[in-house]
């Protein structure tokens, strides 16, 4: 008899075992349909043994084999298990979250074949120059065949239209396809299994594909546009190439510095050699545009994206294109890091100290940390890109665990970092939120037909509504906040929870009627823009104003369009947006950063600032940021006026250690939260007190409130636990996590956050 251990979508730590009847084959990463409880459910095969602890009566049967997608590798299985165990998540939601939703349910799936399309000796035989001039679209795929056959992807660079085209030429008989057949669907496990046994190889060359077949066909056009490298691009490209096998770089560039010049060098060289690049980039910045981009850079190349904007047909094929090793470019947001990459040989993060690479609920994953884990299982590098990294990267790379590159001058001579400058509240004329002095400056910019960005990170008209009479605010009834003014539609709305209210007409605790918005958000300082500016053209960017799928792309339109003067916007307008016309960024509130009880908030800043005021001044006009602030003469505005991050987080990380705060400091968050304060606060209490009897070398913490208490009715409160040495906190966790298990649990939900970036 042969006995499979099956991954479930449930939540216990342990996989189920199952028998399996002679006469099935059945392998690792297979699907199975297994009956759990009264239930059917999809299960995940994660190993293959001889016997059982389960007596032989009692054991149930496999009840089909899913052979209608390919099984995972054991690599990935590996690091799923390695996910699993890190973030002390059950093994089962763990390998069953990281699948596209299609594979997780047992309605088989009808893949769709990967076609190639080629002309037909009629097709060959068209004359092109002949061929009706309207016909745009399949003018340039029957140009594009010429050359050589393409799959889907590859020509759908060309336009929105081209499968719609394509069906046209092929019922004229021009085109004919034929299913694509790649080595690589056949024996992918001889491929991805064991690569820790292999010898240390070149960047991009993959065990099984020496150059891929077609790549000499590929390597003559693979590359659009290509700069000259500076020299500090071709030292950090040199650097990469020439590694044999696992390192982590980081690479410091400044904004404009041509990070993605670098990325597009690199990975033209691992595509040469026949492999995959993973390129995982923050959720924000997953545009359309940033997809064309590297589709433009590569129009030969198959690139797909994954992120959670698909729907599950469209992440089930993109997943298969990756898992086939068809995508040669997989473009992903956090999830991605879970794609199967048969010949994956190169990974990079951009924007790696963006906040998103952090998954904040069921698997509590950092996609750039398992990003590096899996470069190194994979043996193969990986490229940390920022103009800000986080501390925790940062500290590695000073400490020699990742290797450090650094460009430090803007790629285009002409383009010079913005002037920084700091504009002292207390010391100048204030119209609800903006200083005299920079509605000045915007006026000089509509003048010069320039355009200026009002970065402001609170959205609605106000974040309080005041009671002058009686000092009542507007909190909310289910929250710990307050509701925020939204004058468009006269509503008060809590952003933790969604409850919204009409704005009262008198104070419900005094009745008296002189209520006061206190305080600006974005739809405020738009209406003092219009009233400053009556002819000026403001747009707003907020997530209420793109609330619309396509809104933001149209708004993008606009700005670079020169249709916009005045931008007001939170952090959405704040990244990897080109904006040429741009030469003035405004900061209108940053202060509360500097005294909030988040030891990462002035980091976090930082990096926000940076990130904006490289906004400013990107083409030949020199930009300028003006920074509203009670404080002047702060580190941080030092650092940002003179762009010193080095100085800057030097300074951050002396304070870290000296408060023992990461990246000297590991830490695990346990939380809590339900109706009754008592139950959130028996719970947490228990698992202290069990945590402090295992008599581990970690610290533990008191017990206290989240930083948001109440929220939506639940009471909020955590433990945090922490030590320096990131063994000996998972070697604790291990113990005190099924311990936590066993505590009775009906009236509160509880989670364990390791690596926390929110307190
Ligand atoms: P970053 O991602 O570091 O902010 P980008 O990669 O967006 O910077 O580059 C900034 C600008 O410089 C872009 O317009 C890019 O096309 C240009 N650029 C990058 N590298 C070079 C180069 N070697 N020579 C000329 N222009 C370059
Ligand atoms: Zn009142
Ligand atoms: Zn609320």
């Amino acid at each position: 008899m042969q006995i499979v251990c099956v991954a479930l979508d449930v939540p216990l730590s342990t996989l189920f075992d199952y028998r399996v009847d002679k006469g099935i084959a059945i392998a690792m990463g297979q699907r199975v349909i297994v009956s759990f409880g009264r239930r059917q459910m999809v299960g995940m095969v994660m190993e293959c043994v001889a016997t059982t602890g389960i007596p032989a009566e009692r054991i149930k049967p496999v009840k089909q084999v899913l052979h209608d997608s390919a099984p995972l590798s054991t690599e990935l299985l590996e690091l799923l298990r390695f996910c699993s165990d890190y973030y002390r998540y059950p093994i089962g939601q763990t390998v069953l979250s990281a699948l596209p939703a299609r594979l997780r349910s047992d309605r088989p799936i009808v893949s769709k074949q990967i076609l190639s399309y080629r002309l037909s000796v009629s097709g060959i035989a068209l004359n092109l120059d002949t061929f009706p001039k309207r016909k745009v679209v399949q003018h340039r795929i029957l140009a594009k065949l010429a050359g050589q056959p393409c799959n889907l992807a590859q020509l759908k660079v060309l336009s929105a239209t081209v499968g719609k085209q394509l069906k046209e030429l092929m019922s004229e008989g021009w085109v004919e396809s034929s299913p694509l057949t790649l080595p690589l669907t056949l024996g992918l496990s001889d491929v991805t299994s064991d690569h820790s046994a292999e010898p240390a190889k070149n960047v991009g060359q993959v065990a099984g594909y020496p150059a891929c077949g077609r790549s000499e066909q590929v390597e003559k056009h693979i590359f659009n546009n290509a700069h000259t490298l500076t020299g500090e691009q071709q030292q950090a490209v040199d650097a990469i190439i020439s590694t044999q096998g696992y390192a982590c770089f980081l690479l410091h560039g400044i904004t404009g510095s041509g990070k993605t010049e670098v990325y597009v060098h690199l990975m033209h060289h691992v595509l040469q050699h026949g492999g995959q690049v993973l390129l995982l980039v923050p959720e924000i910045n997953l545009t359309p545009q940033l997809e064309n981009y590297f589709r433009n850079r590569f129009p030969e190349v198959a690139l797909i994206s994954l992120h959670s904007g698909l729907s599950e047909g469209e992440r089930l094929h993109s997943w298969q294109q990756a898992q086939a090793g068809v995508a040669q470019i997989v473009l992903g947001t956090r999830l991605s890091v879970f794609a199967e990459l048969p010949r994956l040989a190169l990974i990079i993060v951009d924007e790696e100290h963006d906040g998103s690479f952090k998954q904040q609920d069921g698997l509590r994953y950092s996609a750039r940390d398992v990003a590096i884990f899996r470069a190194n299982q994979r043996g193969v590098p990986i490229v940390l890109g920022s103009a800000t990294p986080s501390l925790e990267s940062y500290h590695n790379a000073q400490g020699g665990r990742y290797r450090m590159l650094r460009l430090t001058g803007r790629a285009l001579a002409e383009a010079h970092l913005p002037a920084v400058r700091c504009i002292n509240i207390n010391q100048t004329v204030m119209h609800y939120g903006i200083s005299e002095n920079l509605l000045r400056e915007i006026g000089h910019r509509i003048a010069r037909k320039e355009q200026s960005l009002l970065f402001i990170n609170r959205r609605g008209y106000a974040p309080v509504l005041m009671c002058t009479g009686c000092g009542w605010l507007s909190g909310c009834k289910h929250c710990a906040g307050k509701m925020v003014l939204h004058l468009s539609d006269k509503r008060l709305r809590c952003h933790h929870c969604g409850y919204q209210l009409h704005v009262p007409h008198t104070c419900p605790s005094c009745g008296n009627a002189d209520l006061h918005p206190v305080g600006s958000g974005t739809q405020r300082v738009e209406s003092v823009l219009q009233e400053r500016f009556p002819e000026a053209r403001i747009l707003r960017v907020d997530r209420d104003s793109t609330r619309n799928k396509h809104a933001w792309q149209a708004m993008r339109e606009r700005i670079h369009a020169n249709e916009v003067d005045i931008l007001v916007g939170t952090q959405m307008l704040a990244k990897g947006h080109d904006f040429p016309a741009l030469t003035l960024v405004g900061v209108l509130n940053p202060d509360s950063a500097l005294y909030s009880g988040d030891f990462r908030a002035a980091e976090k800043l930082f990096a926000q600032l940076v990130q904006v005021s490289g906004r400013a001044g990107r083409a030949d006009k020199p930009g300028e940021v003006i920074i509203q602030t009670a404080f002047p003469d702060h580190p941080l505005f030092r650092a940002l006026q003179t762009h010193d991050f080095v100085g800057w987080a030097a300074s951050q990380l002396a304070e870290r250690q000296m408060a023992g705060f990461p990246p000297f400091m590991y830490q695990a968050m346990l939380r809590a939260e339900g109706k009754l304060e008592t139950e959130v606060y028996a719970f947490l209490n228990r698992a202290r007190t069990a945590a402090v009897a295992l008599r581990h070398a970690v610290d533990i913490l008191g017990v206290v409130p989240a930083s948001l208490p109440r929220r939506a009715d639940h009471i909020r409160a955590q433990l945090l636990i922490q030590s320096t040495k990131r063994k000996e906190l998972q070697k604790f966790l291990r113990a005190w996590q099924p311990l936590l298990d066993t505590f009775p649990t009906q009236k509160l939900r509880w989670s364990l956050d390791i690596d926390p970036l929110e307190f």
